[in-house]
């Protein structure tokens, strides 16, 4: 009985490897990290965060919400003539634990026909909305060729509407002092903090040594699964 208790065991624990393999969450030992972008296109933010990445000269990941290309497509042409990565974060925002398997691939297939009609190819990356990610529907999203993104630094720049929580300050603290070689850095192009926050974040960021890349660049360095990013941790002023 109890080896067949500890057999049950290493079994679940493979399995949980294996699943975990497909899901992207950080870059190697490098100081290479990326600055990744939710939730947009947002007209008045996301041609701001363009505008400073292109002085910095720094590629950066889109994951773009389907319904909000609608309404900016140029936007979408732009990140992919800029050279930016442009990843699926569905069509409406769906709470991947609260659609059944059909409406999530109708949702991530209209997204990625929509990139693909305005930026001419698409990253095969895709950030499941909240970092919901039940592990049917991880199954399905490998099964669609395509990469799960997490992240390692969460900005939190969506808490801004609790009063005083976020300035550009705060998030440029919290960014800098949480970095660590291989980041994936989480914020979202439609906070208007963010586009105050960046300026000082990356030159504090480059002041440090760290580089900047896509996250397919990121991946292309050797992949190191420490310091998982624990979706459910609590958020910190810092
Ligand atoms: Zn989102």
């Amino acid at each position: 009985m109890r080896r067949y208790v500890l057999a049950l065991i290493l079994v679940s624990i493979l399995l949980a490897f294996y699943s975990e393999a497909a899901v992207i969450r950080r870059g190697g030992a490098s100081k290479l990290i990326s600055l990744t972008f939710d939730d947009g296109p947002t007209f008045g933010v996301t041609d701001k965060i363009l505008n400073i990445l292109k002085r910095e000269k720094i590629k950066a990941t889109f994951f773009v919400i389907g319904r909000k290309i609608e309404k900016n497509n140029l936007i979408i042409k732009r990140m992919a003539d800029e050279g930016h990565e442009i990843g699926n974060h569905t069509y409406y925002h769906s709470r991947l634990t609260e659609i059944n398997d059909k409406k999530f691939l109708a949702e991530l297939r209209r997204t990625s026909d929509l990139i693909i009609s305005h930026a001419n190819e698409v990253d095969n990356l895709f950030r499941p909305p909240h970092g919901h990610l039940p592990a049917k529907k991880q199954k399905l999203i490998a099964k669609e060729k395509y990469r799960t993104v997490l992240w390692t630094v969460s900005a939190d720049d969506y808490l801004r509407q609790k009063k005083g929580m976020r300035t550009a300050d705060s998030i440029a603290n919290r960014v800098v002092a949480q970095t660590r070689r291989g980041s994936i850095i989480l914020m979202h192009d439609n906070s208007r903090e963010i586009v105050a926050a960046l300026p000082q974040m990356i030159k504090r960021l480059k002041a440090k040594g760290y580089k900047f890349a896509t996250v397919s660049e990121l991946m292309r360095v050797k992949t190191s699964r420490a310091g998982c990013y624990q979706v459910n941790a609590k958020t910190k002023k810092i």
